[in-house]
Order: structure tokens, then sequence, then C-alpha cells
């Protein structure tokens, strides 16, 4: 089995890699593919380069069995859709391996105005990492014909599924990080120091890159 995490990882931090290593290990999947975006269909662009946020993402997976980087959506043109991802992923694995499309509720939240949404429950079964409790109070009817909270179904079935798991709710978000080191405060803590190494020594994200080395003594 695998699972897939896209984002546009600016920067990838702990709110990605936790939730990423408790489902994966929940399902017992074999994989997590981190999936950085070129250019997400549903926002406005990065703050920071593909290449940048390729190299964070690569160190972030450093050091954890199972967790890999998928440049698959960098090198294709045009906007990132999960569909076009899903099909050529399906294309190189074959029919029958499960695989996971992983998200978070708010990312769930707007699943139905995702491109070509019900293609994608036929390549995948989608993952939903919510917070603890009822994940959805009146599923509608077509969420409610695919959920389930059994991990075998997913092991068993190639796509189709909608799978509800709770996680650690860690209250990060990129935005707040990027907001963090435009003030010249430390975001540590948050994401890999690894990652916030490569931030440093770039001057990512920073208004007044000169003055970066005093802020992350
Ligand atoms: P931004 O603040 O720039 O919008 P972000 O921190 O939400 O970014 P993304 O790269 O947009 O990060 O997120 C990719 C995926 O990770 C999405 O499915 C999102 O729901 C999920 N995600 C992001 N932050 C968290 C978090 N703290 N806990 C659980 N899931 C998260």
């Amino acid at each position: 089995m695998i699972l897939i995490l896209g984002g546009t990882f600016d920067p990838v931090h702990f709110g990605h890699l936790r939730p990423a290593l408790e489902i994966m290990e929940c399902l017992g999947a074999d994989e997590v593919r981190f999936m950085p975006c070129r250019i997400p269909p549903h926002r406005g662009a990065p703050a920071v380069s593909a290449a940048h946020r390729l190299a964070m993402v690569e160190r972030a997976v450093q050091g954890q069995p199972g967790f890999m980087v998928d440049r698959r959506e960098l090198e294709r043109e045009g906007p990132s859709y999960s569909v076009d991802t899903l099909e050529s992923l399906r294309a190189e694995v074959g029919d029958q391996r499960p695989l996971c499309l992983m998200m978070g509720m708010d990312a769930f939240g707007g699943f139905r105005s995702w491109h070509r949404w019900q293609d994608i429950l036929g390549l995948a079964h989608v993952v939903v990492a919510h917070r603890p409790g009822s994940p959805l109070r009146d599923p509608e009817d077509w969420i409610s014909e695919a959920a389930t909270e059994d991990p075998a179904i997913l092991r068993d079935t190639p796509a189709g599924a909608v799978f509800f798991r709770s996680v650690t709710q860690l209250d990060i978000s990129a935005t707040a990080i990027r907001a963090m080191l435009r003030r010249g405060e430390s975001p540590r803590y948050l994401l890999p120091d690894s990652v916030l190494e490569y931030i440093r020594l770039q001057g990512l994200y920073a208004d007044h890159p000169g003055d970066r080395s005093a802020r992350f003594a």
C-alpha cells in the first residue's frame, strides 16, 4: 500500500510529518510519498521556488523508513491535479496495489470541488486525518456509502473507500511559520531542525535576508 500526501510544503513541518507517520503505521502502509505540488490549483503561488520546497521535504523525510519524496507533480507542466497524479501512479503500480490519498479534514471539506473528484475515488482510497471525535455530523450520502473505519478494507481493495482516522493534533501551519520568519522569530520545534537550517542558509521567508544570521543564534 502506498500513502500519498500532497501539499505545497512551503515549508514542510511537523503537522505534515506526524500525521503521515501515524497513518502509515495504522494502515501498515509500505511507503508514504510526499508530493510537493508545482502550481496549487486551489490557492495562490507558493512563497518560495519549487526547488526550495523540494529540498526542504527531502531533508524532512531523511532517516524515516518508508518516507520518500515523489517529484512527479514538479516535473509536470501546468496545474497539479491529484487525478492526473494518481493516473500516472496507477499506471506504474498496476491495478491491484492500494493507493491512499491522505488529506486533512480542511482539505476534505472541499473535496467535491476538486477536478474530476469521482475519478479520484476510482483510482485511490481517500484517507482523512481528523481531530479526535466524530469526523462528520451529517455525512452526505456518497460519503456514508464509501466510509469505513476498517484498515483491512483499504489493504484488500485498490481504491474507492473513504477512511477517517483521528491523529495527534498539532496546531502548526506553514502560514504561521512564514509569518514568524518574517517577524524574525524562531519557528524551532514546529519543524525539523534540518529544514530550519536550510531556511537559514538559503535566507528563505525573511524580509531582510542580510541580517538573518542573528535571528537563529
Ligand atoms: P499553508 O499554511 O501555507 O496553507 P499548510 O501548513 O496547511 O500550508 P499544506 O502544504 O498546504 O500545508 O498542507 C498539505 C496537507 O497537509 C493538507 O492536506 C493539509 O490538510 C495537511 N496539513 C497541514 N497542516 C496540518 C496539521 N497541522 N495537521 C494535520 N494536517 C495538516
